[in-house]
């Protein structure tokens, strides 16, 4: 059996959107020709569970060929840059063709939107015009720079209604609720934005697909009505300036006294977290809905409590998001040497095991999470001063 069938093992992967580059570029054998029939044949195949290597010599017939490690790197490539491409949109609760900003066709144009404020934040940590970031990338920890006008960008708004930010990106951080409202806003967008674009290759579930909708729906809702108040922010300071950015959503599964955090079926709860340096300060903002209360509530208290803002800082930030930007000297001086550390705690806390049923049902789901990892039990810094 060659590698590309691989795919369609995994019941999470939506194996159409990689045989489809394949056609496209004519790899492993796959060209418009076979193509149908070849999708044919793949809904004849047996469940998951029950399959085995026999069942696929359906496939014989194709002379399917080897996909090359360099060719699939070009493919994978190809599918995330359609997705990315597919999932462009207005994220404004007014959003439509007549108050979007629009083309002479009348389609909306989605702009690049910068997840963090680009000459408030970024240009204050820029070296040489450039950031660093890191991502987890085919498994493996890879860190980068780039300019700080492609860093943090995403493709959710459209011109006119980019707009909403104009309270945090041309005016100073006062704590306004407006502010914190939309940092926290911007953090659940551009999260979420990159949940849409991987849903276009990856079965995520109808769960997840709901959990978007019902978030954004609580957001839109205030946005409407101009009122910032349902989101709980809790601002702390630390008397430096460190040259990091952050903006992103997640939630989490246990507190700081490794208490679980037990989740509702109806709406997965996230938590909203901004790191901003601002002359000789630094500002972390956590913010979560009001309505969540009694289940971040506590965060806060924890967070003052323990007298470790640095390390819980971290946590936050290393176990949960790759939207993260620092100015590269900082990075090579003080967060590099933490990058196996980083790299172990990542695959720790965001990967999730999934088994299947005979009826291709996605059953047992387990985790490797450890639940006193915001501990810092790796003891990483971001803070090197
Ligand atoms: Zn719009």
């Amino acid at each position: 059996m060659v590698n590309s069938l691989n795919q369609l093992n995994n019941p999470m992967i939506k194996h159409e959107r990689y045989f489809e580059v394949m056609r496209d570029f004519r790899k492993g054998g796959f060209n418009p020709d076979m193509y149908d029939e070849f999708l044919t044949l793949v809904n004849q195949l047996p469940n998951i569970a029950l399959r085995t290597p026999d069942d696929f010599k359906i496939f014989d017939k194709f002379n399917l060929t080897e996909v090359t490690r360099a060719d699939f790197e070009v493919i994978v490539k190809e599918v995330n840059r359609r997705a990315i491409e597919k999932s462009k949109f207005c994220w404004h609760p007014s959003a439509s063709n007549t108050t979007c900003n629009i083309d002479s066709t009348g389609n909306i144009i989605v702009s690049a939107a910068h997840s963090i404020q680009n000459n408030g934040v970024l240009s204050q940590i820029v070296e040489n015009g450039l950031v660093t970031t890191y991502a987890i990338n085919k498994g493996e920890f890879d860190s980068k720079e780039l300019h700080k006008n492609h860093a943090s960008i995403f493709w959710g708004f459209c011109n006119t209604h980019d707009a909403i930010f104009k309270p945090i990106e041309t005016n100073s951080y006062t704590g306004t609720d407006e502010q914190n409202f939309l940092f926290a806003y911007r953090g659940f967008v551009v999260s979420t934005h990159k949940k849409v674009e991987m849903s276009d290759l990856m079965d995520y579930g109808v769960q997840s697909e709901n959990d978007i909708k019902q978030n954004k729906k609580i957001f839109d809702d205030a946005i409407l009505a101009s009122n910032y108040s349902i989101l709980e922010t809790e601002v702390f300071e630390l008397p430096a300036f460190y040259p990091i950015a952050v903006s992103s959503a997640f939630y989490l599964d246990f507190d700081f006294e490794k208490n679980p955090i037990p989740h509702s079926d109806d709406r997965m709860e996230d938590i909203f977290v901004t790191l901003l340096p601002f002359q000789n300060k630094t500002y972390f903002l956590l913010s979560y809905f009001k309505q969540d209360k009694h289940l971040y509530g506590n965060l806060g208290k924890q967070l003052r409590g323990r007298n470790k803002l640095k390390s819980d800082i971290t946590m936050l930030i290393a176990a949960h998001t790759e939207n993260v930007y620092f100015n590269p000297t900082y990075y090579n001086t003080f967060i590099k040497k933490h990058e196996e550390n980083l790299n172990r705690i990542i695959f720790e806390t965001q990967m999730d095991y999934v088994n299947i049923d005979e009826d291709n049902n996605q059953t047992i789901n387990f985790s490797f999470t450890p639940n006193d990892y915001l501990n810092n039990p790796l003891d990483i810094n971001f803070f090197g001063y």
